[in-house]
């Protein structure tokens, strides 16, 4: 199946096999369909699956078009949302050993020797990635000792569809750069959220109880997520 029709709308379909998934997933990104699959099951299991499932898929489709983000193009003028804030892009062109990423009032400038989407792509990211670095660093500690566990590897990496990930028996935790958007108090609801996987390997009610029990106002956050949802475009 290549292409579907939801609403009358023609979407591409794309069916990716993926080693780490356990079912057939489905999200939406840039007008297409991504069809994630665990490689054991067949191209033909998937377009039944697609078939069967077209109500919920319409209904996921109208959800992403509704909060559904545009992916940033790096222009001046443009939105971008870092630590909860809101900013215009201002792209600088400048030589390498000046390339930079300041926040100035409402302005976060790109100082930068490429005006290329990747190039700056990769600027921001290792920019996003440096700043959450620090504050994951400077505040982990506090929930390590309100959850009672001890992290030893903290990773960070773009993850577009997730903001963490943790591995309970290395003692591990992963978080995406796209957090780096994200407010402080919402950031710090990640952390909890994976260090309380480092007890709980799963989404048990035990998982749960102990999210609740270290970050009542939990659900505020997750909502905050959802409603600015647009801006998680990177
Ligand atoms: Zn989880």
């Amino acid at each position: 199946m290549e292409s579907i029709f939801v609403n009358n709308e023609k979407i591409n379909v794309i069916v990716k096999n993926s080693k780490r998934s356990k079912n057939v997933t489905i999200h939406f990104e840039e007008k297409s369909m991504i069809v994630k699959k665990p490689t054991r099951i067949s191209l033909k299991k998937v377009d039944k699956i697609i078939k069967q499932n077209m109500e919920k898929i319409a209904k996921l489709y109208l959800k992403y078009k509704e909060n559904g983000a545009i992916k940033i193009k790096y222009k001046n003028n443009e939105k971008i949302m870092f630590f909860g804030n809101i900013y215009n892009i201002k792209i600088i062109l400048t030589e390498l050993k000046n390339e930079n990423i300041k926040i100035k009032d409402n302005l976060f400038l790109i100082y930068t020797s490429n005006t290329s989407f990747e190039y700056i792509d990769k600027l921001v990211k290792n920019y996003f990635t440096k700043v959450l670095t620090e504050y994951i660093n400077e505040n982990i500690s506090k929930y390590e000792k309100i959850i009672n566990v001890h992290v030893d590897k903290i990773k960070i990496r773009h993850m577009k569809t997730r903001f963490g990930s943790a591995i309970k028996a290395k003692r591990s935790v992963n978080f995406s750069t796209l957090i780096t958007m994200f407010k402080k108090e919402v950031i710090d609801s990640v952390i909890v959220h994976e260090l309380c996987h480092l007890v709980y390997d799963n989404h048990s009610k035990d998982f749960w109880n102990l999210v609740y029990k270290v970050m009542p106002e939990y659900d505020e956050y997750k909502k905050w997520i959802k409603q600015n949802n647009k801006y998680f475009n990177i």
